[in-house]
This record gives structure tokens, sequence and C-alpha cells, in this order.
């Protein structure tokens, strides 16, 4: 095999560079919109900053009221909008190769032509891939903070937002709450039912925990068969009356397990957050009230008591 070691510039590098770099800033300062639009999208993979781009290039070409986005990534819903509507529409679906990448639609107080509506055309033809791109960027960073099973925030996702919590409750004041819930005696359901209907259990309490929850607060499969609720606003009162809610809807799960339903039990740790407290020391003290909900007994709350 060869190795190109070093790379000598011939006698003609420095003319064929200039002339590289003039059709570059021809290119790069063009007045092309097309052109333009398309360098301004390869700088980002923001989806959102992307259809920035989108509404301000062709604004400039066909001015429109108002541009409306609308794509389903990941299992949630991502809207863009700028601007108030008009009676007149031109609404388009994203496609490429198959795939959909989002429904687009310019609102406008009178009609488009058909010169527009060509132009409108060519400028979305020319952002279909980098929006693609963009799409799937959203869905890959999802796809990592996602647990594959219940389709809750997994290990990762928890730590980011331990993160992110403890600093906001440090910075403003405000009380943060963490419930760390552990199926009880959970081998013996995989062990007796075997492993299939132990991971339907472990979706039915991922339903059943965010049911449980106000829609502010955020639910994590930290581990095998053990969730963390994350609960802003929430003093460990509070936090410990969650936990007994989310303890007996497990409770009530039943899946058919032959001749009798089959149930689960939960026991649950919570602990609030304290000033300059990492994410590991949190966890560690909802993690030890856990330990003590199962020594006393399992299907029951105990609480980190920040005061003693
Ligand atoms: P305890 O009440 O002390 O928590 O007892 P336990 O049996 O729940 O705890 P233990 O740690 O002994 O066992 C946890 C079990 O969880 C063992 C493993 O088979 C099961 N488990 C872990 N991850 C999964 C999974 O993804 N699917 C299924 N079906 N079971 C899992
Ligand atoms: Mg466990
Ligand atoms: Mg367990």
């Amino acid at each position: 095999m060869k190795y190109l070691t070093s790379i000598q510039p011939s006698k003609t590098r420095p003319a064929q560079l200039a002339a590289l770099k003039q059709s570059f800033q021809d290119w790069s300062s063009s007045p092309d919109l097309l052109t333009r639009m398309a360098k301004r999208l390869s700088t980002t993979l923001s989806l959102e900053t992307q259809l920035g781009i989108v509404a301000e290039e062709i604004a400039a070409a066909i001015p429109f009221d108002a541009l409306n986005y609308r794509h389903r990534i990941a299992r949630q819903d991502f809207v863009f909008s700028t601007g108030m509507g008009g009676p007149h529409r031109c609404e388009y679906r994203l496609t490429l190769e198959g795939a959909h990448y989002g429904t687009l639609a310019f609102h406008r107080r009178h009609k488009f032509s058909d010169e527009e509506i060509t132009g409108l055309e060519m400028m979305l033809a020319a952002a279909i891939c980098p929006l693609r791109n963009a799409c799937q960027y959203i869905a890959i960073e999802q796809a990592a903070l996602t647990d594959s099973l219940t389709g809750i925030g997994n290990k990762r996702a928890l730590y980011e937002a331990l993160e992110r919590a403890g600093a906001l409750a440090d910075r403003h004041g405000a009380p943060w709450s963490l419930i760390l819930c552990d199926l009880d005696h959970f081998k013996q359901i995989n062990d007796n039912h075997g492993h299939v209907v132990g991971d339907h259990i472990l979706t039915k309490t991922a339903e059943k925990l965010e049911q449980a929850v106000r829609n502010s607060d955020t639910v994590y499969r930290f581990g095998g068969e053990e969730f963390a609720v994350l609960l802003p606003h929430t003093n460990e009162r509070e936090a410990r009356d969650v936990a007994e809610r989310i303890r007996l809807a497990v409770e009530s799960i039943r899946v058919d397990g032959g001749e009798t339903p089959l149930t689960a039990t939960t026991s649950c740790g919570v602990a609030m957050h304290l000033t300059d407290e990492s994410p590991d020391q949190w966890l560690a003290r909802a993690d030890e009230a856990l330990y003590r909900a199962k020594a006393q007994g399992r299907n029951c709350t105990r609480v980190f008591a920040s005061i003693s």
C-alpha cells in the first residue's frame, strides 16, 4: 500500500487556488436566490434556523403573509410559524425518495400567480435536501435519548435533565423533586412468566407513570425495571403525594397471565434537590430513600427528608 506523506505545491497551484477562491467568492456572494439560499441552508442542521432561512429567502422573491410548517418527528410535534394568515394558501407535502419531511403552507391575502407558484416550487426543491437532513438530525438526537422499549426518556436523557434542573433550582431557588421507582420482585415475574410478559409490564408501567403525573413532569426509564420522575416546582411533601399516586397507578396494572391476571407493585424513593448538589448526589439520596422503601416492606414510598 502506498501512503501519501506530503503534497508539494506545483508551480501552477497558486493560480489555480486564486481561481478557485474567486469562483467560491462569486458563488457565495451570488445574487442568485437559489444559490444564496442553498449556501445559507448548508451552514446549519437546525430545522428551526433552516425554516427561518427558507421563509426569509422566499419572502424576498415571493411576498407572503404567513408560513406554517408542521411535522411529527420521533413521536413529537414540530411546528414553525411566521406571520398571520390570509385566505389564499399554497400547501406542500415535502417528500423525498418516498419519505415525508413535513407540510409547509404559505398564506396570502391575494392569490398566488402561476409564475409565483413555479418560483415557490423551485425554491422548495432547492430546500428539500437540507430540510431532510435537519429532520433526520432531530430524529437521531431524539433516538439517543429515548428508551426503545417504552418510548420514554432513557438514562442519558435523565442525566441531562437533572443537570438542567439542578442549575435552574440553584439559580431561581424553586423546589425540584426526583422520584425513583423500582418494581418489586420483578425477577420473579420474568422467571415465572417470561421476558415478553415482563417487557409488557414495563411498557404498561411507563404508560401509567406518564398518566399519573402533570404535563410539566418528565418520566424516564433509568434502568431495567427502574423509573425516574422529575418534578419542577415541587417540594418533597408534594412529590411524596405524586409518588403515592404513581404507586397506586402501578398497583392497578392488570396483564393477562393465564388463570389470574398478573399484577405489579413498585417502591418509591423521593428526594428534593439541595443547593449545589450534583446529579449523582441527588440520585444517591433518592436511591437511599428507595432502599428504605424496599427494606421496610416494598410497595411503599419513603422520602429522604432534607430538613431533619
Ligand atoms: P426488588 O423488589 O428488590 O427490586 O426485586 P427485583 O426482583 O425487582 O430486583 P432484581 O434487581 O433482583 O431483579 C431485577 C429484574 O429486572 C432482573 C431482570 O430480569 C429484570 N429486567 C431488567 N431489565 C429488563 C428488561 O428490559 N425486560 C425484562 N422483561 N426484565 C428486565
Ligand atoms: Mg432494580
Ligand atoms: Mg426491582
